[in-house]
Protein backbone atom coordinates (compact mmCIF):
# COMPACT_ATOMS: atom_id res chain seq x y z
CA UNK A 1 0.00 0.00 0.00
CA UNK A 2 1.40 3.91 -1.11
CA UNK A 3 1.33 5.96 2.42
CA UNK A 4 -0.72 8.70 1.99
CA UNK A 5 -0.12 12.20 3.23
CA UNK A 6 -3.14 14.80 2.77
CA UNK A 7 -5.83 12.40 1.24
CA UNK A 8 -7.54 15.86 -0.04
CA UNK A 9 -4.66 16.91 -1.53
CA UNK A 10 -4.10 16.33 -5.59
CA UNK A 11 -0.29 16.53 -5.79
CA UNK A 12 2.38 13.19 -5.47
CA UNK A 13 5.73 14.38 -5.66
CA UNK A 14 8.70 12.44 -6.69
CA UNK A 15 11.91 12.36 -4.96
CA UNK A 16 14.98 11.17 -6.74
CA UNK A 17 17.44 10.51 -4.41
CA UNK A 18 20.10 7.69 -5.91
CA UNK A 19 22.53 9.64 -6.76
CA UNK A 20 26.42 8.90 -6.05
CA UNK A 21 27.19 12.53 -5.00
CA UNK A 22 30.98 12.37 -6.14
CA UNK A 23 30.71 16.26 -6.73
CA UNK A 24 30.34 16.19 -3.10
CA UNK A 25 33.43 13.78 -2.48
CA UNK A 26 33.49 10.75 -0.84
CA UNK A 27 31.11 10.14 1.84
CA UNK A 28 28.76 8.25 0.52
CA UNK A 29 25.51 8.84 -1.51
CA UNK A 30 24.28 12.40 -1.77
CA UNK A 31 21.15 12.15 -0.33
CA UNK A 32 21.94 10.86 2.71
CA UNK A 33 25.12 13.68 3.26
CA UNK A 34 24.52 15.54 6.64
CA UNK A 35 23.36 19.23 6.36
CA UNK A 36 22.82 20.66 10.36
CA UNK A 37 23.32 16.92 11.69
CA UNK A 38 20.20 15.37 9.36
CA UNK A 39 20.66 13.54 5.63
CA UNK A 40 19.88 16.10 2.93
CA UNK A 41 16.82 14.07 1.77
CA UNK A 42 15.11 14.49 5.32
CA UNK A 43 15.40 18.40 5.33
CA UNK A 44 14.09 17.93 1.14
CA UNK A 45 11.00 15.56 2.27
CA UNK A 46 9.82 17.85 5.64
CA UNK A 47 9.73 20.83 3.19
CA UNK A 48 7.81 18.95 0.50
CA UNK A 49 5.36 17.12 3.17
CA UNK A 50 4.76 20.80 4.95
CA UNK A 51 3.18 21.65 1.39
CA UNK A 52 -0.99 21.26 1.82
CA UNK A 53 -1.73 19.52 -1.78
CA UNK A 54 0.78 16.91 -1.40
CA UNK A 55 -0.84 13.64 -0.99
CA UNK A 56 1.84 11.16 -1.81
CA UNK A 57 5.97 11.16 -1.74
CA UNK A 58 7.09 8.64 -3.48
CA UNK A 59 11.14 8.39 -2.78
CA UNK A 60 13.78 7.01 -5.44
CA UNK A 61 17.09 5.53 -3.02
CA UNK A 62 19.97 4.21 -3.68
CA UNK A 63 18.99 -0.08 -4.31
CA UNK A 64 21.26 -1.32 -1.22
CA UNK A 65 19.81 1.68 1.26
CA UNK A 66 16.32 1.46 0.40
CA UNK A 67 15.49 -0.09 3.93
CA UNK A 68 17.62 2.38 5.59
CA UNK A 69 15.84 5.56 3.81
CA UNK A 70 12.48 3.86 5.03
CA UNK A 71 13.67 3.76 8.81
CA UNK A 72 15.16 6.86 8.67
CA UNK A 73 12.24 9.41 6.96
CA UNK A 74 9.48 6.93 8.85
CA UNK A 75 9.18 9.74 11.96
CA UNK A 76 9.66 12.89 9.04
CA UNK A 77 6.13 11.84 6.43
CA UNK A 78 4.32 9.00 5.27
CA UNK A 79 6.71 8.54 2.31
CA UNK A 80 7.15 5.42 0.13
CA UNK A 81 10.25 4.13 -0.62
CA UNK A 82 11.70 2.64 -4.19
CA UNK A 83 15.12 1.14 -5.44
CA UNK A 84 16.57 4.11 -7.79
CA UNK A 85 18.03 3.47 -10.81
CA UNK A 86 21.47 3.72 -13.26
CA UNK A 87 20.96 7.29 -13.44
CA UNK A 88 18.19 9.95 -12.77
CA UNK A 89 15.48 9.50 -15.25
CA UNK A 90 15.36 5.93 -14.20
CA UNK A 91 14.77 6.90 -11.14
CA UNK A 92 12.11 9.17 -11.73
CA UNK A 93 10.80 6.09 -13.79
CA UNK A 94 10.63 4.05 -11.04
CA UNK A 95 9.13 6.96 -8.61
CA UNK A 96 6.00 7.68 -11.20
CA UNK A 97 5.35 3.97 -11.60
CA UNK A 98 4.90 3.85 -7.91
CA UNK A 99 2.24 6.93 -7.43
CA UNK A 100 -1.32 5.48 -6.68
CA UNK A 101 -4.10 5.91 -8.48
CA UNK A 102 -5.25 9.59 -7.84
CA UNK A 103 -3.00 12.63 -7.48
CA UNK A 104 -3.49 14.25 -11.26
CA UNK A 105 -0.63 16.50 -10.40
CA UNK A 106 3.30 14.97 -10.25
CA UNK A 107 5.93 16.95 -9.36
CA UNK A 108 9.80 15.81 -9.30
CA UNK A 109 11.63 17.10 -6.69
CA UNK A 110 15.64 16.72 -6.33
CA UNK A 111 16.81 15.78 -3.22
CA UNK A 112 19.99 17.47 -3.15
CA UNK A 113 17.63 20.74 -3.21
CA UNK A 114 17.11 20.34 0.70
CA UNK A 115 16.24 24.20 1.58
CA UNK A 116 13.63 24.42 -1.14
CA UNK A 117 10.48 26.16 0.59
CA UNK A 118 6.91 24.35 0.79
CA UNK A 119 5.28 27.64 -0.86
CA UNK A 120 7.50 26.58 -4.20
CA UNK A 121 6.26 23.29 -4.44
CA UNK A 122 2.65 25.12 -4.25
CA UNK A 123 3.52 27.76 -6.93
CA UNK A 124 4.31 25.13 -9.21
CA UNK A 125 1.34 22.89 -8.43
CA UNK A 126 -1.15 26.28 -8.78
CA UNK A 127 0.27 26.90 -12.26
CA UNK A 128 -0.55 22.88 -13.42
CA UNK A 129 -3.78 23.16 -11.50
CA UNK A 130 -4.15 26.29 -13.59
CA UNK A 131 -4.38 24.31 -17.09
CA UNK A 132 -0.39 24.02 -17.73
CA UNK A 133 1.04 20.74 -18.86
CA UNK A 134 4.77 21.21 -17.67
CA UNK A 135 6.06 24.03 -15.22
CA UNK A 136 9.51 24.81 -14.19
CA UNK A 137 11.30 26.92 -11.46
CA UNK A 138 13.47 29.12 -12.58
CA UNK A 139 16.02 32.07 -11.90
CA UNK A 140 17.33 35.00 -14.31
CA UNK A 141 21.51 33.90 -14.81
CA UNK A 142 23.60 36.42 -12.97
CA UNK A 143 26.62 35.97 -14.56
CA UNK A 144 28.10 36.65 -18.35
CA UNK A 145 27.74 33.36 -19.94
CA UNK A 146 30.19 32.10 -23.05
CA UNK A 147 30.17 29.23 -25.78
CA UNK A 148 33.96 27.70 -25.09
CA UNK A 149 35.12 24.96 -27.32
CA UNK A 150 36.66 21.46 -26.00
CA UNK A 151 40.41 23.42 -25.67
CA UNK A 152 39.44 26.70 -24.21
CA UNK A 153 38.44 28.79 -26.89
CA UNK A 154 35.90 31.34 -26.07
CA UNK A 155 33.39 30.99 -29.20
CA UNK A 156 31.06 33.14 -28.66
CA UNK A 157 29.13 35.26 -25.72
CA UNK A 158 25.48 34.08 -25.29
CA UNK A 159 22.77 36.63 -24.76
CA UNK A 160 22.11 35.93 -20.84
CA UNK A 161 18.73 38.11 -21.39
CA UNK A 162 17.41 35.29 -22.56
CA UNK A 163 18.80 32.45 -20.15
CA UNK A 164 17.04 30.77 -16.74
CA UNK A 165 18.57 28.52 -14.67
CA UNK A 166 16.55 25.74 -13.65
CA UNK A 167 15.28 24.28 -10.04
CA UNK A 168 13.39 21.82 -9.25
CA UNK A 169 10.29 21.27 -8.42
CA UNK A 170 9.11 20.54 -11.55
CA UNK A 171 5.41 19.95 -12.32
CA UNK A 172 3.70 17.94 -14.65
CA UNK A 173 -0.11 16.98 -15.38
CA UNK A 174 0.83 13.40 -14.82
CA UNK A 175 -0.41 12.18 -17.96
CA UNK A 176 2.00 13.97 -19.56
CA UNK A 177 4.80 13.33 -17.63
CA UNK A 178 4.04 9.36 -18.10
CA UNK A 179 4.08 9.69 -21.73
CA UNK A 180 7.18 12.08 -21.71
CA UNK A 181 9.39 9.30 -19.62
CA UNK A 182 7.49 6.60 -22.43
CA UNK A 183 8.27 8.08 -25.28
CA UNK A 184 12.53 9.19 -23.85
CA UNK A 185 15.50 7.59 -25.61
CA UNK A 186 18.50 9.13 -24.18
CA UNK A 187 18.51 10.03 -20.37
CA UNK A 188 18.52 13.83 -19.76
CA UNK A 189 19.15 15.66 -16.86
CA UNK A 190 15.67 17.04 -16.15
CA UNK A 191 12.00 15.42 -17.04
CA UNK A 192 11.05 18.92 -18.25
CA UNK A 193 13.21 18.52 -20.80
CA UNK A 194 11.58 14.95 -22.00
CA UNK A 195 8.51 16.76 -22.51
CA UNK A 196 10.23 19.58 -24.63
CA UNK A 197 11.48 16.44 -26.57
CA UNK A 198 8.05 15.19 -27.12
CA UNK A 199 7.03 18.89 -28.38
CA UNK A 200 5.11 19.73 -25.17
CA UNK A 201 4.78 23.34 -23.85
CA UNK A 202 6.66 24.17 -20.71
CA UNK A 203 6.05 27.16 -18.85
CA UNK A 204 8.31 29.09 -16.15
CA UNK A 205 7.45 30.04 -12.76
CA UNK A 206 9.62 32.60 -10.54
CA UNK A 207 11.97 30.13 -8.13
CA UNK A 208 13.68 30.98 -5.03
CA UNK A 209 17.32 31.15 -3.78
CA UNK A 210 16.79 29.24 -1.05
CA UNK A 211 15.81 25.51 -4.23
CA UNK A 212 20.16 25.74 -4.51
CA UNK A 213 20.96 22.27 -5.76
CA UNK A 214 23.74 21.14 -3.20
CA UNK A 215 26.15 19.54 -5.21
CA UNK A 216 29.85 20.66 -4.31
CA UNK A 217 31.25 21.49 -0.76
CA UNK A 218 30.87 24.87 -1.33
CA UNK A 219 26.85 24.28 -1.70
CA UNK A 220 27.10 22.02 1.35
CA UNK A 221 28.84 25.21 3.52
CA UNK A 222 26.30 27.57 1.96
CA UNK A 223 23.55 25.44 2.81
CA UNK A 224 24.70 24.70 6.68
CA UNK A 225 25.19 28.45 6.83
CA UNK A 226 22.01 29.40 5.58
CA UNK A 227 20.40 26.80 7.89
CA UNK A 228 22.26 27.61 10.96
CA UNK A 229 21.29 31.38 10.45
CA UNK A 230 17.87 31.06 10.87
CA UNK A 231 16.81 32.02 7.43
CA UNK A 232 13.25 31.81 7.01
CA UNK A 233 11.59 29.26 5.14
CA UNK A 234 8.46 30.41 4.06
CA UNK A 235 9.40 33.82 2.80
O1 LIG B 1 23.33 13.93 -10.59
P1 LIG B 1 22.60 15.12 -10.11
O2 LIG B 1 23.32 15.83 -9.01
O3 LIG B 1 22.12 16.04 -11.18
O4 LIG B 1 21.30 14.50 -9.41
C1 LIG B 1 20.10 15.20 -9.23
C2 LIG B 1 19.19 14.35 -8.37
O5 LIG B 1 18.96 13.09 -9.01
C3 LIG B 1 19.79 14.05 -6.97
O6 LIG B 1 18.80 14.25 -5.98
C4 LIG B 1 20.23 12.60 -7.11
O7 LIG B 1 20.17 11.88 -5.86
C5 LIG B 1 19.21 12.04 -8.10
N1 LIG B 1 19.71 10.84 -8.81
C6 LIG B 1 18.97 9.64 -8.73
N2 LIG B 1 19.42 8.50 -9.36
C7 LIG B 1 20.58 8.51 -10.03
C8 LIG B 1 21.35 9.72 -10.15
C9 LIG B 1 20.88 10.87 -9.53
O8 LIG B 1 17.91 9.61 -8.09
N3 LIG B 1 21.00 7.35 -10.58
Amino acid sequence: MTAQLNPRGDVAVLVPAAGAGVRLGPGGPKALRLLGGEPLLVHAVRRVAEAPSVATIVVAAPAADVDHVRRLLAPVAPVTVVPGGADRQQSVAAALAAVPPGPQIVLVHDAARALTPATLVESVAARVRAGHDAVIPVLPVTDTIKEVSADDVVLGTVDRSVLRAVQTPQGFRRSVLVAAHAAALDPLTDDAGLVEKSGGTVTCVPGSELALKITRPFDLMLAEHLLSGGVRFDP
